[in-house]
């Protein structure tokens, strides 16, 4: 569950939305009719950053480890998975009103977020106790507790400024519908909150079909759906999202250095992908979900403060022994190095693809104000950036248009490349450096005598001089994801 909220929007997240908008990344679901909370719409260089995230850490699982398949279930799933899983009982969040301002909370966000505050001004002691308090009181389901606990602490509504709070109620987060054309035989299923079950009710078709053994892992991206009751911060919290989950079978018993295993191998992902390690960290779950025996998530310093991209949960058993009960199926393995039939273990890793787009942007969004020039550019890892060169003619005649369409057949068939002969070559640069290109290709006069092209690098905005026949070798080089992969 969420860790901390901050209310309202900071400068540099704002600037940052804005940008997304304006340039084509992210833009609200619906905008015409003024949108829909925590939904929105990828454009036409989101949806190419985000599949190239999402193709990065398909490939990282399903090529790199070489003991994870991937698998594709649907969003649909028969109604007693989410019995069997505990998400009907227990996907719940405890939430408050403000009678005054009539403002919904997370009561748990609002004591972490005021716990949080008091260890910022060195009453550490007395935060963590907070922290400690809250997850005794979440633990035992005393929501009434909860609600002293925010009354006692003289929490208050950041907008009406008063402690004047309803009762803490539990709120499921599932979206139901119905299945069925006619009423009376249509009946209630949920469109799914995790991706997760989509594997474990798999697992014994995936593990016989693809002749896994355990330890093996299975990967799936695909959407999900929460009802979540605060939903602020852009696309850090949506209703409707993208999760990249990983299961991983194992040995009971073996859970605890599997768990250490993966927290170590996603933490590097994320320093191989070039984010700084001051801007990450790890943070151990004070109070386990059901399920689980261990769990931390991977923090990332967005600019509203440090708040989870990815989780790392030790699932133990729970799901496919529970759906064992529920469907009357065995799902069991027989390990033939040890000569015994079990219900394996499992490590989750589970990170949201739009909170890792959301976590790329802001690494990448970078003003740049020195006495010489001022600019503003997205320093995407090449491997990831939507566009990988543009292609710019210096002057729209004299046969250079030719050329740098010639150049375009050169590459377009393995890289996401772009052409561009309108404006001036200066605002093409700048254009380019909005939507994060690492190379422009510079067509001059000098091109037609001697085959060679400028290419402007986006980060230092140095310019080189390349034969034509030398592009396709340094763009591939740059922009392959094996650069990242061998510093796993
Ligand atoms: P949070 O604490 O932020 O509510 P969670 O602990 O409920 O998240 P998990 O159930 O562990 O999240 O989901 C795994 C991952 O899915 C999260 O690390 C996050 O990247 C992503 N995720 C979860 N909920 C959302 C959401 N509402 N919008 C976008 N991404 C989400």
């Amino acid at each position: 569950m969420a860790k901390t909220e901050t209310p309202g929007e900071n400068a540099q997240l704002k600037d940052i939305i804005s940008h997304a908008k304006e340039y084509g990344f992210v833009y609200p679901s619906s905008e015409i009719y003024d949108g829909l909370q925590a939904v929105y719409d990828y454009g036409a260089y989101g949806v190419e950053l985000k599949n190239n995230l999402k193709r990065l850490w398909w490939e990282t699982m399903t090529r790199v480890q070489d003991n994870i398949v991937g698998i594709d279930a649907a969003i649909f799933m028969h109604p007693t998975t989410w019995k069997a899983s505990g998400h009907v009982d227990s996907f719940n969040d405890p939430m408050i009103d403000n009678k005054d301002s009539k403002k919904r909370y997370r009561a748990d966000v609002l004591v972490e977020e005021h716990a949080a505050k008091l260890e910022k001004e060195g009453q550490a002691e007395k935060g963590k106790s907070l922290t400690a308090a809250l997850a005794r009181l979440l633990e035992a389901e005393d929501l009434d507790g909860v609600r002293d606990l925010i009354t006692n602490e003289g929490i208050k509504c950041p907008i009406s400024g008063t402690s004047n709070w309803t009762d803490v109620r539990q709120f499921n987060l599932m979206f139901s519908t119905q299945v069925g054309s006619v009423a009376e035989d249509s009946s209630t299923i949920y469109l799914r909150p995790e991706t997760a079950q989509g594997i474990f009710v798999n697992f014994l078709n995936v593990q016989k079909t693809a002749r896994m053994k355990v330890p093996f892992g299975i990967a799936q991206i695909g959407k999900a759906f929460r009802n979540e009751i605060v939903a602020r911060q852009f696309i850090f919290r949506m209703r409707e999202f993208e999760q990249m989950e990983m299961q991983f079978f194992i040995r009971p018993g073996t859970e605890m250095d599997w768990y250490a295993y993966w927290a170590e191998t996603r933490m590097k992902w994320h320093l191989a992908l070039g984010t700084p390690s001051a801007k990450l960290k790890k943070h151990d779950h004070e109070k386990l979900a059901h399920y689980a025996n261990a769990a931390m998530d991977i923090e990332f310093e967005f600019p509203f403060g440090f708040k989870e991209v990815e989780g790392i949960h030790s699932r133990t058993d729970f799901d496919l022994k529970s759906h064992q009960e529920f469907s009357r199926k065995k799902q069991q393995y027989f390990d033939p190095e040890i000569n015994q039939n079990y219900i394996p273990y499992v490590i989750e890793t589970s990170i949201g693809a739009d909170r890792l787009f959301l976590l790329t942007l802001c690494n990448a969004y970078t003003e740049e104000n020195s006495e010489d020039k001022s600019r503003t550019y997205l320093k995407f890892h090449p491997a990831i950036a939507p566009v990988k060169a543009a292609i710019l003619p210096i002057v729209k005649k004299d046969g250079l248009p030719e050329k740098g369409k010639e150049i375009m057949e050169l590459l377009k068939y393995d890289f996401n490349v772009i052409y561009e002969d309108a404006a001036s070559i200066g605002k093409r640069y700048a254009r380019q450096d909005l939507i994060g290109t690492p190379f422009c290709i510079a067509v001059d006069h000098q091109t037609l005598e001697d085959n060679t092209v400028t290419i402007r690098h986006r980060d230092t905005t140095e310019q080189e001089r390349v034969a034509i026949s030398e592009l396709h070798g340094r763009i591939a080089e740059a922009t392959s994801f094996r650069r990242i992969f061998e510093k796993l």
